[in-house]
């Protein structure tokens, strides 16, 4: 049977709550939603903002039960919720993005894999899981390589770098006894994303690409129009349709490519999909015609998406610990837009904030 669309008034429930589920319950509320952000952490930022809130951890099933029976559709702001989970809450409420989205972006083998069979390019990879596949990865994919953990790795955690002449050995000892995966390393001339969103019924809408840099793997800042040539922001973006396409999507997610430089021009080889609202999205809410908070909103509603459309050549800059303190300056400068996530202790290279500058 057919998902019914929300009805303004209807109840959305969030796990996670970090700043992404701020933002998300933030732009739920204009459009007559609300959100129940579900997370273990008592001092989540979304709390502040959500017209209800479920401290729990994310193996108890009956907070879990209790939450999903409280609210209209269930979607979440972080890859790594438990697959447990997922089915808990799916058996009862629409889960989007659904579980196999989850299931195929958590992991980094099979996401992929998932891309390898879907035609896209990706750097050369093969799985890691002791010291004879280690030295079967070596072989195929090369030195230099990275290699990372095949789950729970954000921000370059669960990384390290296989350069000429480390030995096996400390390379193993970098994976610290998780499965990893091996990649070729790509001499990329940049980063860039394609934030997009697929609805309920199919339809399919992607924001400008976004070009990203990056500061001891953590995002630097954003900048739309990104400097890369039309064709190939075209193919940039047609493949993270395909890819939404395959996994029949529902909602906002974020593919993270590199833009190298190859003897035939420039192309984009895809490093990950994140099935959720994503940071280089943040300049959407005041530099495009509906924020990625919304339009992910909008999607999980069964509600028709909004334009994409730019609005002008926008900058997105994240605050990390201590440079948050500096938001007295920040709003007094004409044209910049401030956001705090209220988090408490500004730890460095923590996201304590954005600021968007649109021109
Ligand atoms: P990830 O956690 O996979 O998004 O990686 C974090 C950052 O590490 C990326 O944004 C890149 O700057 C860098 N990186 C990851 N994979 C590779 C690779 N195969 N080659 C070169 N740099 C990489």
């Amino acid at each position: 049977m057919a998902i019914q669309p929300l009805a303004p008034g209807g109840v959305i429930g969030v796990l996670g709550g970090g700043q992404l589920g701020r933002m998300l319950a933030l732009a739920a509320a204009p459009l007559g939603l609300k959100t129940h952000v579900y997370c273990p952490d008592p001092d989540s930022p979304a709390f502040d903002v959500a017209a209800d809130h479920t401290i729990a951890a994310y193996d108890d099933e009956a907070a879990l039960a209790r939450f999903a029976a409280s609210v209209d559709v269930v979607t979440y702001e972080f890859e790594n919720v438990p697959a447990e989970t997922a089915k808990l809450v799916a058996g009862r409420k629409p889960l989007f993005p659904d579980a196999r989205a989850l299931s195929t972006t958590q992991d980094r083998f099979y996401e992929k894999t998932f891309l390898r069979n879907l035609g896209l390019p990706t750097p050369n990879f093969a799985h890691v899981d002791d010291r004879a596949t280690l030295v079967a990865a070596v072989a195929a994919v090369g030195r230099p390589s990275v290699l990372k953990t095949r789950r729970f790795g954000y921000d370059g955690k669960g990384q390290g770098l296989v350069r000429e002449g480390l030995a096996l050995d400390d390379a193993l000892a970098m994976m610290g006894g998780q499965p990893a995966i091996l990649e070729a390393f790509v001499h990329f001339r940049a980063e860039v994303s394609v934030i997009a969103a697929r609805g309920r019924s199919g339809e399919f809408a992607a924001y400008d690409v976004v070009e990203n840099r990056h500061e001891n793997h953590i995002l630097r800042s954003s900048h739309v129009p990104a400097s890369i040539r039309p064709e190939t922001a075209a193919s940039a973006v047609a493949m993270a349709k395909k890819i939404a396409d395959e996994l029949k999507y529902v909602g906002v997610l974020g593919l993270e490519l590199f833009l190298v430089d190859g003897p035939t021009g420039e192309r984009v080889m895809v490093n990950e999909i994140a099935p959720r609202v994503h940071n280089s999205g943040h300049w959407t809410i005041e530099g495009a015609a509906t924020s990625q908070f919304e339009q992910h909103v909008r999607a999980i509603a069964g509600w028709p998406l909004g334009s994409t459309a730019t609005r002008g050549t926008v900058t997105m800059t994240n605050l990390l610990g201590a440079e948050a303190d500096r938001w007295r300056d920040l709003l007094a400068e004409p044209g910049a837009s401030l956001h705090l996530y209220g988090k408490g202790e500004p730890k460095p290279g923590r996201k304590m904030g954005h600021v968007t500058r649109l021109a």
